[in-house]
């Protein structure tokens, strides 16, 4: 049967986690009571350098529920990274894995269909956020404006998913060949390929504890999003250049009207054309070297160029 992990990522959550402990737990076993995953299925805890007691709340928990285990990070790396290492490392120990934040706005009662569909032969089951009713107004207007702008440029994300997904052993085994500094889970998880399916759910309100997101976190982590997915807003600057240009066309006609109708200072018409089209060329040639130092960022990436799924011989 296999091993189900539950990889939740903790930063200074020691009001959350008496109530998270018991939550999964209680999963856990229903799970395993029903006979959807093995008894050794266990929930993987990553302090993520905890300034409260959370790393003394998880190896408490450890020593009373052998299920429960803990790995604790040397410094504070960010959810992104701490999620990493918890995925990479339970990779060789489980045949699932299940990552969901601590906070459990995410609703575990959708594993068990996550499972299901994995039985089903999905390899990544994305969570998907049905509403935002519970999120106030301006979270919601962000995250939706967050989707919109980073699909725009270039990152391809699943609407309404954060990093709550089911991914088999072989979705984590491919995930870890991804070596880039600059991770963005939610863009790089559809690069796998394989079969994948969504559950959906209602996102509940935090219950303890503050938000770690504020909206400058969020937005650095769009740009993380947008750079790290594409060279798009370096192609932009050459369409801004071409632009210029064609507007340095407009502005000569213009110039040349008002010279001959004599509006205009002399010295004016030259000026006004040159420098309308010195700027697009100008901004041609930056777009121009952005797209070689594009072109050499995608390669510095030294992401894995294909996954094999199946052969026959
Ligand atoms: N988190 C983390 N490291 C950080 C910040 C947050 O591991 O530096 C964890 C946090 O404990 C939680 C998850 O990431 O389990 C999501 O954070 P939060 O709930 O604060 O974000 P929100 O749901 O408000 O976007
Ligand atoms: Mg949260």
């Amino acid at each position: 049967m296999d091993i189900l992990s539950i990889i939740v990522p903790c930063y200074n959550e020691e009001e959350m986690l008496p109530i998270t402990f018991e939550s999964l737990r209680n999963k856990l076993s229903e799970l395993i009571e029903k006979g959807k995953i093995s008894p050794e299925s266990f929930l993987l805890f990553i302090d993520d350098g905890s300034k409260d007691k959370t790393w003394e709340l998880i190896e408490n928990e450890n020593k009373i529920h052998k299920e429960v285990r803990g790995l604790k990070l040397a410094g504070n790396v960010g959810h992104q990274f701490a999620l990493t290492a918890g995925l990479i490392f339970a990779k060789d120990i489980c045949d699932i894995s299940i990552s969901i934040d601590a906070d459990l706005q995410d609703d575990i009662d959708v594993f068990e269909e996550m499972v299901d569909k994995y039985h089903e032969g999905n390899d990544i089951v994305y969570g998907v956020r049905n509403k935002r009713k519970t999120d106030s107004i301006f979270k919601r207007v962000t995250a939706q404006t967050f989707y919109r702008v980073m699909n725009f440029f270039g990152a391809k994300t699943i609407y309404n998913h954060a990093d709550f997904r089911l991914m088999s052993q072989r979705a984590l085994e491919q995930f870890s060949k991804y070596s880039e500094e600059n991770l963005y889970l939610r863009g790089i998880v559809p690069l796998i390929g394989y079969k994948t399916e969504c559950v959906y759910y209602d996102r509940k309100v935090r219950v303890a504890g503050k938000s770690k997101y504020p909206l400058r976190k969020m937005l650095a982590l769009a740009i993380e999003g947008i750079t790290s997915f594409s060279v798009k807003p370096i192609r932009y600057i050459v369409l801004l250049g071409f632009l210029s240009v064609f507007l340095s066309i407009a502005a000569f006609v213009y110039a040349l009207v008002s010279y001959f109708l004599k509006t205009v200072e002399p010295g004016w018409t030259s000026l006004i054309v040159s420098i309308w089209f010195l700027g697009g060329v100008q901004l041609i040639s930056i777009g121009l070297i952005g797209e070689y130092i594009g072109k050499i960022y995608m390669e510095v990436k030294r992401r894995p160029r294909y996954n094999i799924e199946k052969y026959t011989s």
